[in-house]
């Protein structure tokens, strides 16, 4: 953990930031959050509607207009990512962040019972997509003065724990591509590259693997938005290659 890190309140102003998965849960909030700091967010997601809502709530609130890119990364090809790289250069030139939050939990069930297609859709999503999606971007990160891409880890991608498959899994290979990404950035690029495991996080998705569980027992998105801050802002600049846990 980054402890009671405090943000200029202008961390990210005029920064051009995209957010996978910013429809809904983590992904709603950092975009949201990044934007009160002065970004603006390209919002990806499969949801039209749930990002136009985020692009609303992030007008409503005086931040600069995003931009709406629906996606489904579990359909999206590598021209599906040369196509937004496309047209990313042409909105808006560069590229200074990316937020790869976007996942799919899959099943909860022991490797033997694993439903083949829904591994690989997990795979898809998780592991391939964000490899899609970093291999075009990255021209465009080059072009930033000091690029950060964060990817999103798991506390069950970090030590394997039963019945959590092709998650988990998915989440250990998200730790791998991010430590080699950074190897290949040290030294030669701007690009800091790096990873956080939210922690116990109150959203759907958390809902869905613990049902039993009581919600307000759990942070809130906007708990551990300083780790996602400190990242993506110039505090970080220099540091590369590590997994943070944005709780304690
Ligand atoms: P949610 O399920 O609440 O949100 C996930 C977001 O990803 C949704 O907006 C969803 O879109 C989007 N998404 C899913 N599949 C696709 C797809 N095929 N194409 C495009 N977008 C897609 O999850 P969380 O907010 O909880 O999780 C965010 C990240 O944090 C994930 O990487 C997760 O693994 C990680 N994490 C979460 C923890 C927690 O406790 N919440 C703990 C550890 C890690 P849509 O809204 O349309 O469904």
């Amino acid at each position: 953990t980054i402890g009671n890190y405090s943000p200029a309140p202008d961390l990210l102003r005029d920064r051009v930031i995209l957010v996978t998965g910013a429809g809904d849960g983590i992904g709603r909030v950092a975009a949201k959050t990044f934007a009160a700091h002065g970004a603006t967010i390209i919002l990806l997601g499969r949801t039209t509607q749930k990002l136009e809502q985020v692009y609303d709530e992030i007008e409503a609130a005086g931040g600069p207009q995003p931009a709406i890119f629906p996606m489904d990364l579990n359909e999206a090809r590598i021209e599906t990512f040369e196509h937004f790289a496309e047209a990313v250069d042409q909105e808006f030139g560069r590229l200074d962040g990316l937020l790869h939050n976007a996942s799919l939990l899959g099943q909860r069930t022991p490797i033997a019972n694993y439903h083949y297609g829904t591994w690989q859709q997990v795979m898809q999503v998780n592991v391939n997509a964000a490899f899609g999606l970093t291999k075009t971007l990255l021209p465009l990160m080059e072009k930033s003065e000091a690029g950060s891409i964060i990817f999103t880890g798991s506390g069950v991608g970090l030590k394997g724990r039963a019945y959590w498959g092709a998650y988990a899994v998915s989440k250990f290979a998200t730790e791998g591509l991010m430590q080699v990404l950074a190897d290949e950035m040290d030294g030669v690029s701007e690009i800091r590259v790096n990873s956080i495991n939210p922690g116990a996080t109150r959203t759907n998705m958390r809902a869905a693997a613990y049902p039993a569980e009581d919600p307000q027992t759990v942070a809130a998105p906007e708990d551990i938005m300083p780790t996602y801050l400190y990242l993506m802002g110039d505090d970080s600049r220099g540091v590369s290659g590590r997994q943070f846990n944005a709780q304690g």
